[in-house]
């Protein structure tokens, strides 16, 4: 009988500890060793869990394509002998990771629960260890009695959520993350609340695989009022390297109407790039031809990319270009 779950820790604050150790106002780094700090948890203890670490842990400043396609490794060689998977992680790219995950991860029908925590579990007033314990509840499911979420997710404080629908709202408080777009796929408190019609069906294809040649030629490109065209045509003049651009919009999709921008726009489309409108705003989506000012971004070749967030626009679009598509395939 399956009966554990396997915790991957990539890293993060979680896990971290002072740099100097008899100074706790030195600066944060991941700890060399995990055991050393959740000794000091025996309740730990009472889970079935392995533990995989990550060589070297790190901040998730520095996560990369290279290591989302790592973990989903680590997960697919485990997948037939755990219940599910918890990844501890830093915070701060967190919803990167859910989003790529959720991407590359095929058929899954088992529960990859991301956390980490604001303060790390070593200090005496800290998030991690509520966040870590329930994160390996609900990657157990039926062993703790919560009920099966099929889909990459992250548990953060009292909140489950879809890990493509997250975003790290919070730089440190301890309610850190929100799913603006998608209502909670769990409520934690005394119960682990998952609320069934919210969360994935099983796939009907039992075949797990993962599905992940990841490629990074995206940019991110925000707009503000004032920004010159020239420097957003100036960066593709330099480079014909960039597949995809993200454009994070005004409100439902707006951007400048003048003749200048679109022509840059129409200039970056037809070097082959894909270009995605998404919404600056933290919740609600692109509506295009709701205003005129959205109206002609169509004309310059640029798709809507409805109420993606950024960290999922961004993941999916490398997902795709990893995938060989060509420009017409990926829109
Ligand atoms: N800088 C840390 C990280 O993302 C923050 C955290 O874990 O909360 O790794």
């Amino acid at each position: 009988m399956i009966d554990k779950v396997l915790i991957i820790n990539t890293g993060g604050t979680i896990g971290m500890v002072n740099s100097e150790k008899e100074d706790p106002n030195s600066p944060l780094r991941p700890a060399n060793n995990w055991n050393e700090i959740a000794k000091e948890h025996p309740i730990l203890e009472k889970f079935l869990t392995d533990y995989y670490q990550f060589s070297p842990l790190i901040d998730s400043s520095d996560m990369s394509p290279e290591i989302w396609i790592k973990i989903a490794g680590i997960i697919e060689k485990n997948y037939e002998n755990y219940r599910g998977f918890v990844v501890l992680h830093g915070t701060d790219t967190m919803a990167f990771t859910a989003s790529a995950l959720s991407f590359m991860l095929k058929n899954l029908d088992k529960p990859v629960v991301l956390t980490g925590s604001q303060v790390p579990l070593q200090f005496p007033r800290s998030d991690a260890l509520q966040n870590l314990i329930t994160a390996i509840q609900i990657a157990g499911n039926d062993l703790y009695g919560v009920k099966l979420v099929p889909e990459v997710c992250i548990f953060f404080r009292d909140t489950l959520m879809r890990g493509n629908r997250s975003r790290k709202i919070d730089a440190t408080n301890y309610f850190g993350f929100s799913s603006p777009n998608y209502p909670a796929i769990g409520e934690i408190g005394g119960d682990i609340r998952i609320i069934k019609d919210r969360i994935l069906d099983r796939p009907a294809n039992k075949n797990f695989y993962v599905d992940g040649k990841m490629n990074s030629k995206v940019i991110i490109l925000e707009l503000f009022p004032g920004l010159n065209p020239q420097y957003l045509k100036s960066i593709f003049e330099n480079t014909d390297e960039i597949k995809g651009v993200i454009l994070k919009t005004f409100g439902n999709g707006n951007a400048p109407t003048s003749e200048e921008f679109l022509n840059v726009l129409k200039y970056i489309s037809s070097k082959g790039i894909v270009i995605v409108d998404i919404t600056q705003c933290t919740k609600g989506f692109v509506k295009m031809g709701l205003y005129e000012a959205s109206a002609k971004l169509t004309d310059a070749g640029v798709i809507s990319g409805v109420d993606l967030t950024p960290e999922a626009a961004v993941t999916k679009l490398m997902y795709l270009i990893g995938k060989g598509y060509d420009t017409e395939a990926i829109k």
